[in-house]
């Protein structure tokens, strides 16, 4: 599955955060089974009305909902690009993950070290930012190297090689100017050339404003989180204002003192979720389902996919002996109460190969073997 890396500063609230996300995982295995792959990487459930109102409705003997990967990437510091503080390695698990959640601290706390002793949620961004383009920027010089070589080979080698170097010279340039990769405005081709080398300044970003529970609410006028909310504007990047702290309170609470924990702090629902949720839309994700007395199921699929891409989802040999589909959107199906009564009042479709699978659907597969 595709994984988002929560980086950050130390002492910003990662782990904390990070915890929260896995008390989460584990709170939801009592009802299904999750794995835990290796300790800083969770597999987090993705929160979903709508599968638990289908549950409600079939009463199956199993409900499964669809995941999300989050992996803690502890001990970035000014440096890391240089090798300072373990950094290439933490560089590393950075260029593993398909997208990154950015982890700055609004909060206030004399007995928590800052390093850069305040709280300045876009100083410490930009801090960071330094070091991911450095890193970059050395990826892309190494590689300017050996295309450089291979410029004089010759024909049409030499000929690629020349536009490859053109090519990475634009991104150099954008980086030397202080533009990450993702907002370069870069052609096909420049993209191509530096796709080999999963760049961490190209992957997308939503930003984490990790507040206290104090500031909860106070998105108009708390300067943090304002600075947060104006530098996410800027690149068109995602905010989502949390407080780890309360969080990792909140999954350790059973489900009545959880919601009345929530409503005391005026919030409509965990934090956590509006994380999940801003994570699975950054990574172009959707959800169909599938339902059955036996088990209804969430999935996940890029959007814009074809109904045999997820069928494949669930089985390789779906998606290679896929026939067609049954599709019913989950509002019908959750007002008409069976598949029946849609078949009846023509809500449910076939569908072939070429359909496009939209968030909501809910899908039977028919196949060869
Ligand atoms: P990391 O180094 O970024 O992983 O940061 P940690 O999650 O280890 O947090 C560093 C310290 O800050 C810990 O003592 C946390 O308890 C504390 N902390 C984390 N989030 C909050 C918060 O929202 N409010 C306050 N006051 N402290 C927090």
């Amino acid at each position: 599955g595709l994984s988002i890396g929560i980086v950050g500063l130390p002492n910003v609230g990662k782990s904390t955060l990070f915890n929260a996300l896995l008390g989460a995982a584990q709170a939801a295995a009592a009802n299904y089974p999750f794995c835990t792959i290796e300790p800083n990487v969770g597999v987090v459930p993705v929160p979903d009305a709508r599968l638990d109102a289908l549950s409600a409705l079939f009463k199956p003997k199993k409900t499964t909902p669809t995941t999300l990967e989050f992996v803690d990437i502890a001990g970035l510091v000014a440096g890391a690009s240089k090798g300072e503080g373990l950094g290439n390695q933490f560089l590393a698990n950075i260029r593993e993950v398909d997208a990154i959640a950015h982890v700055l601290r609004c909060f206030e706390d004399p007995d928590v070290v800052h390093v850069a002793g305040k709280v300045d949620p876009r100083g410490d961004r930009d801090v960071v930012e330094t070091e991911l383009m450095l890193k970059d920027l050395d990826s892309v010089e190494k590689k300017r190297e050996r295309a450089l070589k291979n410029t004089k080979a010759a024909g049409k080698a030499g000929e690629l090689a020349k536009l490859e170097v053109a090519a990475l010279d634009r991104v150099k340039a954008g980086l030397e100017a202080g533009t990450p990769v993702r907002a370069q405005p870069l052609s096909d081709d420049d993209r191509a050339a530096v796709k080999d080398l999963f760049l961490l300044t190209s992957k997308p970003v939503l930003y984490i404003a990790n507040v206290d529970e104090s500031q909860l609410g106070k998105e108009a006028t708390d300067p943090s989180i304002l600075a947060v909310k104006a530098l996410a504007d800027a690149e068109g990047a995602p905010m989502v204002e949390i407080s780890g702290k309360v969080e990792s309170e909140l999954v350790e609470l059973a489900p009545p003192e959880r919601a009345e924990y929530l409503a005391s702090l005026g919030l409509e629902e965990p934090g956590l979720h509006r994380l999940v949720h801003a994570g699975y839309r950054l990574l172009g994700l959707m959800t169909y389902f599938t339902s059955g007395e036996d088990e209804c199921r969430a999935w996940t699929v890029r959007q814009g996919s074809r109904a045999p891409q997820a069928a494949g989802v669930i089985h390789t040999d779906f998606e290679k002996g896929f026939i067609k589909a049954e599709v019913i959107r989950i509002e019908d199906l959750l007002e008409l109460k069976t598949e029946a009564a849609c078949r009846e009042k023509g809500k449910l479709r076939i569908e072939g190969k070429d359909y496009v699978v939209q968030d909501g659907d809910v899908m039977h597969f028919r196949f060869n073997v």
